[in-house]
């Protein structure tokens, strides 16, 4: 019989539907793949009766002449920052530690209710702040990619890194994952893998742990597009718990996909042949072009002028919106407290917030409640603001020419764990060609291109226009179609 993890959503689904295996045998196959692969540390837990159960109702289902959902008999990972009834829920933090919610985020209950099962909570960045998966309060993710020739720990990227590190490793078939500048195609990206971003406001961010909630996004990780497409119609869909959710139907993108570009044209943005860039990532945006023409597409060059400031911009409202939004976390209504003896309740919630975020958190609500300060609102928050509108309008512009853009997703491949940690500016980095799409909202995706001179993975970044998740897709199917990516990590855990 064939290995059933090395299948991916659609396999699974169609061969479910067919009768090829069942659902609970594909179950099976993967929560003894998550338990063999505790090396990598992709999980803060394993939900393995979660998997069965919802297998053995799909499979009860089909012998039962029921209709399937999208994604009957799909284990899938579940990114720790989504709110699972009865599932301890931390965002990778020790503040959270134990919290376990009583309800269920709207995203993860659509997969449910779609057919698909829970493998476990996935490691992730703290707060999802972070690139490089090192801030989790449970320990770095590893990559299950190594350079050639070395075992040095590998960065599976991030926040989402337990995420693409389990789909790169193939114990998850897919995996949720959130994005609020760069984290579902930064870490796709470092570990050959596919990850969309859709339009903010596609995925109901009710249920998921706040970060910076004007621009955090869910999406699917997954190893096609085929399977982003079918996942992402699952997880899609308006939410009135959402006060940001979109009140838009949800096309069906996995019956639309077509990789025919012909009439359409494909804008590269200038500004983005930044210093510092791998020669090999731009051979591969080069490559990236020679695909999509070859798919019918007409390249164009266009322009994003303010590229440069959408960074820093990004540095100032995400850290300012996380400041408010992680105030909440004061040792009385979740998870950790801190109470020294005979302590009041000021020292209460310092010393609760003191033992229980980690370093880049901290940074990130000084950094916040500075910008938001009296004296410095104006200067650092409000021109921020400005800057994103700015940003925004450049991508405006830009639709005028093209219909979708295409990028690096990264600057560089993925590094050793561990030698990125000196500077948090460097870490920072990693997201500058990712950062602008998500502070204007648009779909943006992370499709494998190639392995570098070390064997490992690069990717290509599509940006589309507001809502048009059908074209970023298809032209991500055609870069894949041409790519033929079909790398796979050697497996040493
Ligand atoms: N790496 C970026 C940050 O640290 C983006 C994180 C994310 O998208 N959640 O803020």
């Amino acid at each position: 019989m064939t290995d059933l993890t090395q299948l991916g959503v659609k396999d699974i689904r169609d061969g479910v539907r067919a009768g090829d295996f069942t659902a609970r045998e594909v179950a099976t196959s993967f929560n003894a793949a998550v338990a063999d692969a505790a090396a990598l540390n992709a999980f803060i837990v394993t939900t393995p009766d979660h998997a069965l159960a919802a297998a053995d109702a799909v499979d009860a289902a089909r012998a039962a002449g029921e209709q399937l959902g999208a994604m009957a008999g799909v284990p899938i990972g579940m990114k720790d920052l989504f709110a699972t009834n009865g599932v301890q829920t931390t965002a990778a933090s020790h503040i959270l530690e134990g919290f376990t919610p009583r309800y269920e985020s709207t995203v993860s209950q659509k997969l449910w209710d779609a057919g698909a099962g829970m493998l476990g909570k996935l490691n992730l960045d703290q707060f999802a702040m972070g690139s490089s998966n090192e801030t989790s309060y449970f320990g770095n993710v590893s990559s299950p990619w190594r350079k050639d020739g070395s075992n040095q720990p590998m960065s599976p990227g991030g926040s989402s890194g337990g995420s693409s590190s389990a789909v790169a490793a193939r114990i998850a078939p897919a995996a949720t994952g959130t994005d609020t500048g760069g984290s579902i195609r930064q870490p796709a990206a470092f570990t050959g893998i596919c990850g969309i971003k859709p339009t903010y406001g596609r995925c109901s961010r009710w249920g998921v742990v706040a970060f910076a909630s004007s621009l955090d996004q869910a999406g699917p990780m997954a190893r096609s597009v085929e399977d982003c497409a079918i996942m992402l119609g699952a997880m899609a869909g308006f939410d009135p718990k959402d006060a940001t959710s979109l009140q838009m139907d949800v096309p069906d993108w996995e019956a639309a996909l077509n990789s025919d570009l012909r009439g359409k044209k494909v804008g590269i943005p200038r500004e983005y042949r930044m210093e510092g860039t791998d020669q090999a990532i731009l051979d591969s945006w080069e490559q990236g072009k020679a695909w999509l023409k070859d798919a019918g597409a007409e390249i164009v060059d266009v322009s994003l002028p303010h590229t440069k400031y959408a960074l820093p911009a990004y540095y100032i409202i995400a850290p300012a919106e996380a400041s408010s939004n992680l105030a909440r976390y004061d040792g009385v209504r979740y998870g950790l407290r801190d109470l020294p003896d005979g302590s009041g309740l000021q020292d209460m919630y310092a010393a609760t917030r003191a033992a229980g975020f980690g370093d880049e958190v901290k940074r990130r609500i000084l950094i916040g409640t500075y910008v938001l300060s009296a004296g410095f609102y104006d200067a650092y928050y409000t021109q921020a603001q400005k800057v994103r509108a700015l940003v925004a309008r450049d991508f405006e512009r830009a639709f005028e020419q093209c219909d979708v853009i295409l990028a690096p997703t990264t600057p560089t491949a993925s590094f050793p764990l561990g030698s990125m940690n000196e500077d948090p500016l460097t870490m920072y980095l990693n997201d500058v060609f990712a950062v602008p799409a998500s502070l204007a909202g648009l779909p943006a995706m992370s499709v494998p291109a190639t392995i570098n001179e070390h064997g490992l993975p690069l990717g290509l970044q599509l940006v589309g226009r507001p809502f048009d998740e059908q074209g970023v897709l298809n032209a991500g199917l055609a870069i894949q179609q041409r790519a033929g990516f079909t790398a796979k990590p050697e497996k040493w855990w």
